[in-house]
């Protein structure tokens, strides 16, 4: 199974390709994990796009498509993968089709989640992760005994540094811009699958693999 997941951020594309990978045993790829992977281990390349991310605009096409094509050439990668956060960009879109081409591996669909607004906004601002387990939380969203899970065994709850209110809205209006045109591009490529990404975890978990 070979998947694009599209969809704004916030609309919950790291949170299920998490639960896919787990459940189909295919790898989740995120090019923002690989790029903060790149920012926390301090290379040049790292310090380059943390100045990038941090603002909440894209890293140049062919540096993420560099990463990209590296990664699906892994052996994890061969029997299917997740794309999570790439493509971004008609130009990533093209570019990808052309690697799968060459590896005579098509996609077999990109899921779009939909979500509204507003609900992209709390689930923005209210992002959080366990320092101890790395599990996703969400200050409006996880119960307390969530929360506290982490915090009393030592954890701290922390927030991404784009996560906050001026990124978030840049991102969301580059996502417009850049990224939202690519629901057309798969469209009519016959590609496109549209899932309604408002609901628990396991709702929309459940929608998403329906339509696989
Ligand atoms: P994400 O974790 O997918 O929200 O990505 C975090 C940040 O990493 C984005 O705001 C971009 O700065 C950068 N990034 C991730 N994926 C891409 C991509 N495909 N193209 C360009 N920049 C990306």
């Amino acid at each position: 199974m070979r998947i694009v997941l599209l969809g704004a951020p916030g609309s919950g594309k790291g949170t299920q390709a998490k639960k896919l990978m787990a459940d189909k045993n295919i790898p989740q790829v995120s090019t923002g994990d690989m790029l903060r992977a790149a920012v926390a281990a301090g290379t040049r390349f790292g310090r380059k796009a943390q100045s990038i991310m941090e603002a909440g605009n894209l890293v140049p096409d062919d540096v993420v498509l560099g990463i990209i094509s590296e990664r699906l050439a892994e052996p994890d990668a061969a029997d299917g993968f997740i794309l999570d956060g790439f493509p971004r960009t008609r130009q990533q879109a093209l570019d990808l089709a052309e690697l799968l081409d060459q590896m005579g591996t098509p996609l077999d669909a990109a899921v779009l989640m939909d979500v509204d607004f507003e609900i992209l906004m709390k689930r923005l601002t209210g992002r959080r992760t366990c320092s101890l387990t790395g599990k996703l939380l969400n200050v409006y969203y996880s119960s307390q005994e969530e929360l506290e899970e982490c915090t009393s065994a030592g954890g701290e709850l922390i927030q991404r540094e784009d996560d906050n209110e001026e990124t978030i809205s840049n991102r969301l209006n580059v996502y417009r811009e850049q990224t939202e045109p690519l629901i057309d591009f798969y469209r009519k490529r016959d590609l496109l699958k549209s899932i309604d990404a408002d609901g628990s975890i396991d709702e929309v978990y459940e929608r998403f693999v329906a339509v696989l």
